[in-house]
């Protein structure tokens, strides 16, 4: 979501005449776009400023600034008290940029921290560089309040870019030859404009170009519709892979994370996406040690784990979040206690994986080529339709932005390695309900 936004800033400053420079040094101006959602990411930019102001002790003019979450939850320590930056803009005033920037080049602090009920930045023209995929913000803020994020302080209430926008934008980057577009928002299934919803939306982007793979993250399980399952299984180029977030495989813990379903319903609509969505994959973000979180709960999502057999996780120890509900909880479970539930968590994610991974050998998969492997320039790397990383052979015959046939014949948990069996024009044209 941070790229996404990066991109509509930086189509924001090129139209106000900057350029981006590779070499710091050369910069007149650095933002850094931050993260708040867990601790370490705001650490991470603590430190990134540490650096920068050795830059700045050289060269004086430079401006300094911060975007994103930290500018709403900081600004003061930042600007008032550390009076390490020069500007602070948060995620809905990247309009006012150029203006604060000349701000800040006239010696002023430059602030713009209001949150809006209507910035969507539709009419911008996100700068993107040639590529093969590309994020697309469909709607931004979020209303769920689940009580350990921030996001909703942060990034304010939920409002959706018009659908007309969102094809559009679907539209100019299938002219410019990308391949893919990953539509974003908090909780996708909640996007409405005048009436059509997120399914809509998906079938809207997808008659854009059957060569394009359409993408979408997040999917809050409270709200997964049949109606978005179904979307998914008529359209060829709607990739059969969701990410839905269980959090924790405790009902207690869910309710405490105000989460708003029961593990039931959650693998009710597991099983029924597989049904409806025949090879669908899942990936999932888990939480170890929430507030009150017992031995017994930490079972539950081991549990929740082996009888999902996610593909894939994020997994994230608890941080707590300043004006959060959680954080008036007692932060009870130990460091050591947490980092230990993880490295459970993570270390059954890992052989899952390598056990699902395991079972595509022998099989073909279709996989869009993203460029070359990261150890060799002799390898291709690219993507399934359900998200797997498939490494092979670079050929003669083959580019970047095509589909090939690769019949898998080596798996480990992270990645898939073949050999090429033919280029195909793909998506095919029949769709994927029998
Ligand atoms: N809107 C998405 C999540 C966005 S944040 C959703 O509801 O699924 C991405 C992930 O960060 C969350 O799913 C959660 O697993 C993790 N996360 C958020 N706040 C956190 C916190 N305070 N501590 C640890 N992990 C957190
Ligand atoms: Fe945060 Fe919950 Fe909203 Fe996701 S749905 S952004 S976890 S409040």
């Amino acid at each position: 979501m941070n790229l996404a936004d990066s991109e509509v800033v930086m189509g924001i400053l090129k139209s106000n005449g900057y350029e981006a420079t590779e070499d710091l040094n050369k910069a007149n101006v650095v933002l850094l776009n931050t993260c708040s959602v867990r601790d370490n990411a705001e650490q991470r930019i603590y430190g990134r400023l540490g650096n920068l102001s050795e830059l700045k002790n050289k060269k004086k003019d430079t401006v300094i600034g911060i975007l994103g979450c930290m500018a709403e939850r900081l600004r003061e320590d930042l600007i008032e008290k550390k009076k390490i930056v020069d500007l602070v803009v948060g995620p809905d005033e990247y309009r006012r940029l150029p203006e604060f920037i000349d701000t800040a080049f006239a010696g002023e602090k430059g602030i713009g921290v209001k949150l809006s009920r209507t910035e969507t930045y539709e009419d911008i023209i996100p700068f993107r560089e040639e590529g093969i995929s590309a994020w697309l913000s469909v709607m931004r803020g979020c209303n769920k309040f689940c009580s350990f994020c921030v996001v909703p302080y942060t990034r304010g209430r939920e409002r959706s870019r018009s659908l007309s926008s969102i094809v559009d934008e679907v539209k100019q980057l299938s002219d410019r030859n990308f391949r893919e577009v990953t539509l974003l928002g908090q909780n996708v299934n909640s996007y409405n404009d005048s009436g059509n919803d997120f399914a809509d939306l998906l079938a809207a982007a997808a008659k854009v170009d059957s060569n394009m793979r359409i993408r979408f993250t997040t999917s809050h399980p409270q709200d997964l519709s049949d109606k978005l399952l179904y979307t998914i299984a008529e359209h060829n180029n709607i990739c059969n892979y969701i990410h839905l977030p269980v959090q924790s495989g405790s009902n207690r813990i869910l309710e405490l994370m105000n989460r708003t379903y029961t593990i039931e319903h959650y693998l009710g609509l597991i099983d029924k996406a597989r049904k409806l969505i025949p090879g669908v994959s899942f990936s999932t973000d888990i939480i170890s040690g929430f507030p009150s979180e017992t031995f017994e709960d930490h079972l539950m999502t081991l549990d929740v784990m082996q009888k999902v057999r996610y593909d894939g996780a994020y997994m994230f120890k608890y941080s707590p979040r300043e004006g959060t509900k959680a954080y008036k909880m007692e932060d009870d479970v130990t460091e050591d206690e947490k980092a230990k539930r993880l490295n459970d968590i993570i270390e059954l994610q890992q052989s899952v994986s390598y056990e699902v991974n395991q079972e595509t050998i022998g099989k073909e998969e279709t996989v869009l080529v993203e460029g070359f492997s990261r150890k060799s320039d002799e390898y291709f790397s690219g993507r399934t339709d359900t998200n797997k990383v498939v490494v092979f052979p670079v050929a003669s015959n083959i580019k970047v932005g095509d589909y090939v046939n690769v019949k898998i014949n080596r798996a480990t948990s992270a990645t898939l390695f073949g050999g090429i069996i033919q280029v195909e024009v793909l998506p095919k044209a029949e769709t994927k309900l029998k």
